[in-house]
């Protein structure tokens, strides 16, 4: 243990303790202690302090209690005749350093200061953290680096965020070193920095790091089910983030000619302490003293003097990530980092279908021997014809994929070919939106110049389904088609095979199969959660339908989709089996004994975290509303799907609210026990539009063609007696019906 690293840490905690003191003194003259301190959008309080301390901090008072704590916790100040050589002190001054700057960030909304500002995004609120601490937990993203600091230039600073994306880790960015942040110098190269880009900048200061350590507290009490109490959930909470969520710290400055001290301040030094205590190690490029005994983090905690290029493959070896990380051969830089990347009208090279052109993608089953495998070709002008593009720099396109295997089935073709959206969209400025023969691709400028031709995308895809889907796929060939009269010629051919897989899936129904699926894959972070999946309901996260998961049972046959018998009825109109009980019964460790397929209001299924809607129980306007995801204002219930969604996840069975996929919506089977659609009385607008074509199908079998007219939404209802009074308005079916409850 270094004196220096510890006095300076120790020295930091102190600084920090002091200034949340002081802040906090300051607003409570003028605020009073009652008033409100939170975070927008959580169900966590403070989350850091709740996971350390236990304790749920809703007023200033509350904050003052917690500040108490973490005086408690500063170990006395090292002088030269008193000095404890023990990492204990340090790691105490960290939590001492979080608790403090927790309550600093915190008291920023109340001051009046947005944190929220330009680049930075300050706070990541419970549905964010939902959707994206999901892929740390199960995988999909190897582990988050915080970034604080930053690059000695603007083009190290590039290379490095392409480095972290091109490896799917999730980036944190805050603090900076000599006045500038790692956050502003890539936005001064005009990248993209948000979630669906991996590139996260949370604040300027180094106080804002916090947050990246209050998103992984919330990822154990979300994921791991962990409530804080004391010291002992303390503990488990920081385990889990040691054991499950891989994350590591890069200081980063520049120490030519300053003096370390300046690079690294004692802010710094007591915040990488507070990180330790979670089992992060912090990796530097600056000459600071190491501490290379393992102990806390699974390996070393600190270590410094990594050259800036090699500091991501280090991170990745102290902190022992598995990276599935594959070369391909395209000019570009490839990972799940690019996939939510746009590419803007003044940033485009090309664009391909959207409603300009025809396009299309189909995936089909060949033979082994029509299959040459990882061929491509293009049949028609490539990209650098600017000839072949019309004004809007439109080309048509037919993107046909061939596919053979001996395990390969007709089923999986739309499993494989919902794949090219995704494998696509990886590529560092290939934009690709939508399916079938509404698909929309943009290609930048800048891949462009770096020699991205129509050639690449198919190599991507070829070699990315064989790397996915070993057990199935053994060839892939591609051929594109950028001609005008041939995409014309094959377009219907191609939209004959999509009907007739509509027909299908749509034609089928839960009666005529015997088996159902489950889907497990969410067990992950909610132990007891399992999703039961039929040709009338998909999985709640609205990713897996019937087909799908007989397609994935096939491919794996030990994997997350199993096969369930229903065995004999029980109920058949609420939907109850004895196969599906007992199963269901095991496979949530006997936590659910009853199970109906059909109802929200008798044994409704458990909900995970990630689902696309919440269905919850308006029992005054004898029914339903729903809320999707995306939707971030308040609900009649006058809480926003954040709030609701606190207390529908977790894997428990909670009668009256229940986690659904879109899809469901206009299923026949939805709360078919309970009233079906006609129970429906609220949606967001954005929601009606989305569902509208399928949903009106469903209201006229119903014989109530005109119901999504008479289902409120945010704009015609602010709460429940407005409900009340608009729903009898409308003459909604629902005021006929008896009671919900
Ligand atoms: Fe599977 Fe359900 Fe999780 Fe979707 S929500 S991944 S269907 S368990
Ligand atoms: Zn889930």
């Amino acid at each position: 243990m270094s004196k220096i690293i510890a006095t300076a840490a120790i020295r930091g905690a102190y600084k920090y303790v002091k200034e949340a003191e002081e802040r906090l003194e300051k607003i409570l003259l003028t605020k009073g202690k009652d008033a409100k301190i939170s975070f927008p959008n959580t169900a966590y309080y403070l989350p850091l302090i709740y996971a350390l301390l236990g304790i749920k901090i809703n007023t200033l008072e509350d904050a003052v209690m917690a500040l108490k704590e973490a005086k408690a916790l500063l170990p006395p100040l090292p002088t030269e005749n008193l000095w404890l050589p023990y990492l204990g002190n340090t790691l105490d001054a960290g939590i001492a350093t979080l608790i403090a700057e927790e309550i600093i960030e915190a008291l920023k909304y109340l001051e009046g200061e947005n944190p929220q500002d330009g680049i930075w995004l300050g706070f990541t609120d419970d549905a964010i953290l939902r959707t994206q601490g999901i892929k740390l937990v199960d995988g999909r993203m190897p582990g988050f680096a915080a970034i604080v600091g930053a690059c000695p230039s603007n083009a190290e600073a590039v290379k490095l965020a392409r480095e972290l994306q091109e490896r799917n880790i999730l980036v944190f960015l805050a603090s900076s070193c000599q006045g500038v942040s790692m956050a502003e110098q890539l936005a001064e190269e005009g990248i993209e920095m948000n979630w669906d880009t991996f590139l996260v900048p949370y604040g300027k200061d180094t106080s804002a790091v916090v947050h990246a350590l209050n998103f992984a507290a919330r990822a154990a009490m979300t994921f791991g089910g962990i409530v804080p109490k004391g010291l002992e959930e303390a503990r488990q909470i920081l385990l889990y983030n040691k054991n499950r969520v891989h994350a590591f710290v890069l200081a980063l400055g520049e120490d030519e000619g300053v003096p370390p001290e300046q690079v690294i301040s004692d802010e710094k030094y007591a915040t990488a302490a507070g990180a330790i205590n979670f089992g992060f190690p912090v990796i530097s490029n600056v000459n600071l003293p190491q501490i290379l005994p393992t102990g806390i983090c699974t390996y070393e905690h600190v270590v410094s003097n990594v050259p800036l290029e090699k500091i991501v493959d280090k991170a990745i070896e102290v902190r022992g990530l598995k990276i599935k990380f594959s070369k391909l051969p395209i000019p570009v830089a490839y990972g799940a980092g690019f996939e939510g990347e746009r590419v803007r009208r003044n940033q485009m090279h090309v664009q391909f279908g959207g409603k300009y052109q025809p396009a299309f993608e189909l995936l089909v089953t060949r033979e082994m021997e029509e299959v040459e495998n990882e061929k491509v070709t293009l049949y028609g002008p490539d990209i650098d014809k600017e000839e072949a593009m019309d004004e809007q720099k439109t080309m048509p396109l037919g993107f046909f994929v061939e596919v053979a295997g001996r395990k390969m089935h007709k089923d999986f073709e739309p499993v494989l070919e919902r794949h090219i959206h995704h494998f696509l969209s990886c590529a560092n400025g290939v934009m690709h939106t939508g399916q079938r023969d509404n698909i929309w691709t943009r290609i930048s400028k800048e891949a462009f110049a770096k020699g991205l031709r129509l050639e690449h995308l198919g190599k991507i895809v070829a070699i990315k389904l064989k790397e996915e889907f070993p057990a199935i796929v053994d060839k892939v060939q591609v051929s594109i088609y950028t001609a005008i009269e041939k995409v014309k010629e094959l377009l219907p051919q191609a939209q004959k095979i999509y009907k007739e897989r509509d027909e299908r899936v749509a034609g089928m129904s839960d009666e005529e199969v015997d088996t159902f699926f489950s889907c497990v894959l969410c067990q992950s972070y909610a132990p007891n959660h399992v999703c039961v999946i039929s040709p009338e309901r998909l999985g709640l996260c609205g990713a897996y339908t019937w087909l799908d998961c007989r397609a994935a049972y096939e491919i794996n046959p030990r994997g997350a989709n199993q096969p369930i018998k229903k065995g004999r009825g029980i109920d058949e109109l609420r939907g109850e089996w004895e196969g599906i009980n007992k199963f269901v019964y095991e496979t949530s460790k006997h936590t659910i004994e009853r199970f109906h397929h059909y109802s929200i209001m008798s044994f409704p299924e458990s909900s995970c975290g990630c689902f696309e809607c919440i269905v919850a129980v308006i029992p005054e306007a004898k029914g339903v509303m729903i809320v999707n995801r995306e939707f971030s204002g308040d609900t009649p219930l006058g809480m926003s799907f954040s709030a609701l969604a606190g207390s529908v996840g977790g894997g428990n069975q909670v009668p009256g609210f229940l986690g659904i996929g879109k899809l469901f919506i206009s299923s026949r089977k939805f709360l078919k026990a309970d009233g079906g659609i006609k129970r429906i009385v609220w949606m967001p607008k954005e929601l009606k539009e989305e569902i509208r074509e399928r949903f009106e199908k469903r209201a006229k079998e119903e014989g109530v063609p005109d119901l999504l007219e008479k289902i409120a939404d945010e704009t015609v209802v602010k709460n429940i007696e407005e409900l009340i009074s608009y729903l009898e308005k409308v003459k909604h079916p629902v005021w006929e019906m008896p009671s919900i409850i």
